[in-house]
């Protein structure tokens, strides 16, 4: 269950660390009406609580014995620059917002908001630091220290929820249908909170990156328990299309994903076309080389017939020459668009980090790297950088205090 914690009783549990039929057998065992583990979710994940307080319609005996056993935030926001009030960095045009959090026991992580015309989205993290150690990633270079709980994943997505709804941010246009639905799917009945109107949490998060610290599947307990929690329709009811996992390639992780009954989007930090390059900056690749991650990319496709993303960080004179293209047109066409498995790039300019020499590739290169990969029939498209000057890069901001 959760992380034991400063300023907590020695046995008290996280309760953002507890499943729905966790926090039902908790209750049960204080002889509980059935109905209160649905009235607890719906103040947590659907009216958004920070406190037991908040949580108007429960019995004020219930409330403080839920206050003994359990302890709600497991983040604290921490200020991370003189001239920037609070604890967000904030972009220059205003569209991206980045958090340093305290977890309990000191260690840090990052999580972004981003805002699009048509989407709000958090990036979150799986771990503090990440034990892959790609050399052109922050996090990578600044080492492992451990998992995150599903609830310190959890609250990420909740704290940004929170501010958005207090405001002020930008508006965003009439809610997009739920993807894959025919239209905008209908509210599941508020069972607990209050204070969402007729829309769900969903509205002010429209979508969720698993694309921050850490590789999600070596963390994938908890990071699948986080998954359900969010996609759960009786709290945040994310639809399992608007989340999307990252991962550098653990095929046995990509495996299991494909079984699992929710089917989120898959994006796969793939960086280069060959085993050599892509063992310098990728070490994973040295375990799972490429003929063994399309195989499992293949069977992902065609098990969940989802398309798959491929990242791909330019970095100038390292995996941007025409000849780089080809190859990588040649590898996806050959093991996934031949089968019919659908698949695109998103190519992604290099954001430079403190202590390592790669740069990314100028524009014009990029432009010419997408033309080559869509001449042969490859679907692409070039990321603008977002947030480049607030280090919205992964792990950039904690490698700064
Ligand atoms: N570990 C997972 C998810 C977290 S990293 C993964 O690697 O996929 C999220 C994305 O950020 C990955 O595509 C990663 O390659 C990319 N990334 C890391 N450092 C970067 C940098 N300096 N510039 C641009 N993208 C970077
Ligand atoms: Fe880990 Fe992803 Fe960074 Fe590589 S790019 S070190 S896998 S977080």
């Amino acid at each position: 269950m959760g992380a034991k914690a400063k300023g907590t009783m020695p046995d008290q549990i996280a309760l953002l660390d507890l499943t729905h039929a966790q926090l039902r057998e908790l209750l049960a065992s204080w002889d509980e009406p059935s109905f209160r583990a649905d009235q607890v979710w719906g103040w947590l994940y659907r009216s958004l609580v920070s406190d037991f307080d908040q949580m108007r319609n429960l019995p004020k005996e219930f409330r403080a014995r839920l206050g003994e056993a359990a302890y709600l935030p497991t983040l604290t926001p921490l200020p991370v620059l003189s001239n920037v009030e609070g604890a967000e960095k904030v972009s220059a045009d205003g569209l991206t917002r980045k958090v340093l959090f305290a977890l309990r026991d000191g260690e840090t992580i990052e999580s972004v908001l981003m805002h699009y015309e048509r989407r709000r989205t958090v990036c979150v993290s799986t771990q503090v630091g990440c034990p892959i150690g790609c050399p052109f990633c922050a996090t990578g270079q600044s080492g492992f220290r451990r998992n995150l709980t599903a609830g310190e994943i959890l609250e990420q997505v909740l704290y940004f929820a929170r501010t958005v709804r207090s405001g002020p941010h930008p508006p965003l246009p009439p809610l997009l249908p739920r993807s894959g639905e025919g239209g905008v799917a209908p509210l599941s009945p508020k069972v607990g909170g209050e204070g969402m109107g007729e829309r769900g949490p969903d509205s002010l998060i429209t979508n969720v990156v698993l694309m921050g610290m850490g590789e999600p599947l070596l963390n994938y307990e908890a990071t699948w328990q986080a998954v359900e929690t969010l996609n759960d329709a009786r709290g945040f009811g994310l639809g399992a299309r608007r989340i999307t996992l990252s991962t550098v390639g653990v095929v046995p992780g990509i495996r299991r994903l494909s079984r699992e009954k929710l089917q989120v989007g898959l994006a796969v930090s793939l960086h280069a076309p060959t085993d050599r390059l892509r063992g310098k900056l990728v070490p994973l690749n040295r375990r799972y080389p490429l003929h063994r991650l399309m195989a499992a990319c293949r069977d992902y496709g065609q098990s969940t017939g989802r398309r798959i993303t491929f990242e791909y960080a330019l970095m100038e004179g390292v995996n941007d020459s025409l000849e780089q293209a080809q190859r990588l047109g040649g590898l996806l066409q050959d093991s996934l668009l031949k089968v019919r498995c659908p698949c695109h790039v998103n190519l992604i300019p290099l954001n430079p980090t403190v202590g390592s020499s790669y740069q990314p590739s100028s524009r014009k290169v990029a432009l010419a790297f997408q033309r080559e990969l869509e001449r042969q029939g490859v679907p692409t498209t070039l990321r603008v950088g977002r947030g480049v000057d607030i280090q919205a890069g992964c792990g950039q901001l904690r490698g700064k205090i």
